[in-house]
């Protein structure tokens, strides 16, 4: 599932390509994706519509529209968004298609289908999307140590849950949650409530940091990422945790090793992220 740094990336490639053009039409292929309202008025509401600029909110992407509405978009798990030329050959598993007035193609294409839009008017409030529930951004100012502490130092779950819960900071998902905690050198299964001063200060620190790495190494060209498919981007060699089991690690050498934390698989370093 793309996280804060891949929807960011998104929208930084997509943005530049649909800021200014309107829809002159939709065809949705399946209206399954479709969460609000129904694909029928989705489809009557959205043309005729000018993007003014995109948004991101967690792993939430909004296009923001010219009459104050604003096309939400979720991608879960395996969700691609493309700007392509009308010729462009159309991918498998492409839900929808939005003509643009400069003659390019906006795309949806999803193989799982669990990805989903929302077309909100412009008093819709984000409680129909979930937005509404989403805790602070990881480079929000907010983020300190008290803030980390107010909210987690009771907890007996495990961090690396605790960074999972997009109700208390959005877009971190497994892939960013293994980085911080071993940037930040904490144990993935320690409870919230045993971790030290020094291990808040540390994620505190870490969290925006980590994520902000991300996004820029995640940074790729609009051809590249067409090229790709929109899932270039996925492909994360800078990654220095995630995935890396059995791999040594690049601070101390000690191969990682794999661990499941609440239902979902966890890679650390024994020796950085001592028990
Ligand atoms: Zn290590």
């Amino acid at each position: 599932m793309p996280e804060l740094p891949e929807v960011e990336t998104i929208r930084r490639i997509i943005e530049p390509q649909t800021a200014g053009r309107s829809v002159v039409s939709i065809s949705i292929h399946n209206p399954k994706i479709i969460t609000f309202p129904d694909a029928d008025t989705f489809e009557s509401s959205l043309a005729g519509c000018t993007f003014t600029g995109m948004s991101r909110k967690g792993k939430f992407l909004i296009f923001h529209l010219d009459n104050g509405s604003r096309l939400v978009l979720h991608l879960r798990m395996t969700g691609q968004l493309l700007v392509t030329p009308p010729d462009y050959p159309e991918e498998k598993h492409t839900h929808l298609i939005a003509e643009l007035s400069d003659g390019k193609q906006l795309r949806y294409i999803d193989v799982r289908r669990f990805g989903r839009f929302w077309l909100l008017g412009k008093d819709e409030a984000d409680t129909v999307t979930g937005m509404d529930k989403l805790g602070i951004e990881p480079d929000d100012e907010a983020l300190t140590v008290d803030f980390l502490k107010e909210k987690l130092s009771k907890r007996r779950k495990a961090i690396k849950e605790m960074l999972l819960d997009q109700t208390i900071i959005a877009g971190i998902g497994n892939i960013y949650s293994d980085e911080i905690l071993h940037a930040a050198g904490i144990y993935p299964e320690k409870p919230c409530n045993i971790l030290t001063n020094a291990e808040w200060k540390r994620l505190a620190e870490q969290i925006p940091q980590v994520i902000a790495w991300a996004t820029e190494a995640n940074e790729i060209t609009p051809e590249d990422y067409l090229a790709g498919k929109g899932k270039e981007y996925r492909n994360t060699p800078f990654l220095r945790a995630y995935g890396h089991s059995g791999k040594p690690c690049e601070v101390c050498g000690t191969p990682f090793e794999k661990m499941i934390v609440g239902g979902r698989s966890s890679c650390y370093c024994p020796k950085c992220q001592k028990k």
